[in-house]
């Protein structure tokens, strides 16, 4: 099997010539070669080295910065791109796991042993993101059969499946995301292992969960994702409010308004918006208490403070068990606010030049088109002008953890740093 080399960032092959002048080996690992090897470009590169943190630091210099506590990775940046570089790593033994502080031996929290390649790989989660591709040599080296399952379209779990679930529930969320993304199917024994440790995604720290949700809604594949969450009975414990309202009236438009708007990621209308995510799952289960207290109900709520408030106590009770940042909840909660703006009869100045303009626009025409509400009625309300579509989109792209603008990508490489669960009583990660 081969993969289009055309598709690679160049700076990729670039950061890798200089670790490799240096005497270093380094290669693109994971979800990247797992992408190009089904012919889709990757939106980020995960770079995994022999280097240590110090010495990756040493060849890059001020480009470059080490970060992470429980997961030691550099960030390197290269002609406007960012890229996080991961060294080696092997699994913990079961020893060293037993002897940590408050450890039972069970749960992986920590990651920071460096080790082989071979090593590397057998950490990894499932077969097909655990291949390696060298660019300055057009080789792919596969050491668990990745190849062979990506071919055969199967994820796999590296190792025994329950003890590997169980080391990092999280790992539940992502076989099912490849299957939502892929249409994958899981491999029988990791199908079982994921039912019955279902439950034990809820031992993972909210901070990890909510991360995961977030990289949910960044792909063209929502909808099937939290789908197929919802059938091996993962949602309840994921996200118990979604499951709850899967199959009510209020969960049934969510899906369709999440599936057009997975439609429009799909096309390329924006690459990631969490604000819109978070404000199309919210949209149909928050709507009706906004209206709480309205004397002459129309479509859709009033814009007063009243309903802002409101607003704001739905969107977080609706999000619990996670903790949305700050902004992301102002962002969401300017959404649903922008949206009775649509049936004035003039566009009023202060909404269209509003940043959530934009998503406000495009949720409110998914839900006009899914209610059966005359499209053309609504035509006076412009698109944004392509400045403040960047600007927004931007916004949107930005991590969870910095909430800035900014128009760098971002390469991330060896994601493992958030590795393991938070222990009871322990620090969030
Ligand atoms: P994408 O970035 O497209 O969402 P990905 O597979 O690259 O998918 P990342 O979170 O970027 O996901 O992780 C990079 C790689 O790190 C994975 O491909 C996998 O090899 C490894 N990895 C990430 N999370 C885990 C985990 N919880 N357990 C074991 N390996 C992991
Ligand atoms: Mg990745």
């Amino acid at each position: 099997m081969k993969l289009d080399s055309q598709k690679i960032e160049p700076m990729v092959r670039s950061l890798i010539s200089r670790l490799a002048e240096n005497g270093h080996e380094a290669l693109v690992v994971g979800g990247a070669v797992r992408d190009l090897l089904l012919g889709i470009t990757p939106k980020d590169y995960d770079i995994a080295t022999s280097a240590t943190p110090e010495e990756v630091r040493k060849v890059f210099g001020r480009q470059s910065r080490i970060i992470g506590r429980r997961f030691r990775l550099v960030h390197v940046m290269l002609g406007g791109h960012l890229f996080e570089v991961s060294t080696f790593r092997r699994r913990p033994s079961i020893e060293e796991r037993t002897t940590r502080e408050g450890d039972d031996g069970v749960m992986i929290w920590s990651d920071n042993e460096y080790g082989t390649r071979d090593e590397d790989a057998v950490r990894r989660d499932f077969t097909v993101n655990a291949m390696y591709y060298d660019p300055l040599k057009d080789e792919i080296i596969d050491t668990v059969g990745g190849l062979a399952d990506i071919q055969a379209r199967v994820v796999r779990m590296i190792g025994e499946p329950e003890v590997r679930l169980a080391e990092d529930p999280v790992r539940l969320l992502r076989a099912l995301k490849l299957v939502g993304l892929f249409g994958f199917t899981l491999e029988p024994e990791l199908a079982a292992a994921i039912r019955k440790l279902a439950p034990s995604i809820a031992l993972s720290s909210k901070s990890r969960c909510f991360e995961e949700l977030l990289k949910i809604l960044a792909k063209p594949s929502a909808a099937s994702t939290f789908a197929v969450c919802q059938e091996y009975g993962v949602l309840d414990h994921f996200w118990p409010n979604l499951a709850t309202g899967w199959n009510s009236p209020a969960g049934r438009l969510m899906r369709n308004l999440l599936q057009l708007r997975d439609e429009r990621v799909a096309a390329g209308v924006y690459s990631k918006s969490q604000t819109l995510g978070l404000a199309t799952l919210a949209l149909a289960f928050v709507g009706p208490s906004l209206r709480q207290g309205d004397e002459n109900p129309g479509p859709l709520w009033s814009t007063s403070r009243e309903a802002s408030l409101r607003c704001r106590e739905a969107l977080r009770i609706f999000f619990e068990p996670y903790p949305v940042p700050k902004f992301l909840q102002i962002r969401t909660r300017e959404v649903l606010m922008l949206m009775p703006s649509f049936f004035q009869a003039e566009p009023q100045h202060h909404v269209v030049s509003h940043p959530q303009y934009r998503y406000a626009r495009e949720l409110f025409h998914h839900l006009a088109k899914l209610q059966g509400w005359d499209i053309g009625q609504f035509a006076h309300w412009p698109e944004a002008s392509p400045e403040s579509a960047r600007r927004s989109n931007h916004e949107g792209e930005a991590g969870a953890r910095d909430g800035g603008g900014g128009n760098r990508r971002r390469h991330r490489g060896g994601r493992n740093r958030h590795h393991g669960p938070k222990p009871a009583g322990g620090q969030p990660q």
